[in-house]
C-alpha cells in the first residue's frame, strides 16, 4: 500500500467514512435495517438530538445508521477507524500484527484487539476473498466486508438496542 493511499481522507474524519459506508451499503439510498423501508419511507435525523447520519423509519419508526446490522454496531470507535484498519488488514499482504495495527491506527492497544477480532470475523464470511480482491472496487466488496450480521440482527433487536439510533462511530474513543 502507498502512502497516497493512507492520505484518504475518509481515514481522516469520521463523517466522511460514514459517508462512505453509507454510498457502499446503501448504493440506493438509505434503507431500514428492521423492516427494509427506503426512499421516502425513511426520513433522516436532523438537530442536536441525534447523531449525524441518524434516520428514522416511517413505518416501523425505528430510528437506524448504516452501522446497524454490520460488524461496526454498537462500538464507539470512531469510523474512520474502522475503515482505515478494515483496509490495512485486508490491503496487507503478509499480514499485521496488533502492535503494527495500534501504531498505524493511533488507537488503544485493547481498541486494536477489537477491531482484529470483529473485521477477522467479517472476513471469514464466504466470498469475502474473492469479493475483496481490489479495495479500489469496494461497491461490490463492501456489502460483505462490512458483514450485515443477518442472523443476529434479531438478537440485537430483541434486547431493545433499536431506540435512540444504535451503531458505531459516535466519534469518541
Ligand atoms: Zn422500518
Amino acid at each position: 500500500m502507498s502512502a497516497a493511499e493512507l492520505d484518504n481522507p475518509a481515514f481522516q474524519d469520521n463523517d466522511l467514512a460514514r459517508e462512505w459506508f453509507e454510498a457502499r451499503i446503501w448504493p440506493d439510498g438509505p434503507k431500514c435495517p428492521h423492516c427494509g423501508s427506503f426512499g421516502e419511507g425513511v426520513t433522516r435525523m436532523f438537530g442536536k438530538k441525534h447523531r449525524p447520519g441518524c434516520f428514522q423509519c416511517n413505518a416501523c419508526r425505528e430510528q437506524f445508521t448504516v452501522t446497524v446490522g454490520t460488524v461496526m454496531e454498537r462500538s464507539k470507535i470512531p469510523l474512520h477507524i474502522w475503515l482505515k484498519a478494515m483496509y490495512l488488514l485486508s490491503a496487507s499482504k503478509k499480514g499485521m500484527s496488533t502492535h503494527q495495527l495500534h501504531r498505524m491506527l493511533g488507537v488503544s492497544l485493547k481498541s486494536t484487539w477489537f477491531l482484529i477480532h470483529r473485521i477477522r470475523e467479517a472476513m471469514r464470511e464466504p466470498f469475502f476473498g474473492t469479493q475483496m480482491g481490489g479495495f479500489r472496487k469496494p461497491v461490490q466488496a463492501d456489502e460483505t466486508f462490512v458483514g450485515r450480521r443477518t442472523s443476529r440482527a434479531g438478537e440485537v433487536r430483541q434486547r431493545g438496542y433499536a431506540r435512540r439510533c444504535p451503531g458505531g462511530g459516535s466519534g469518541r474513543l
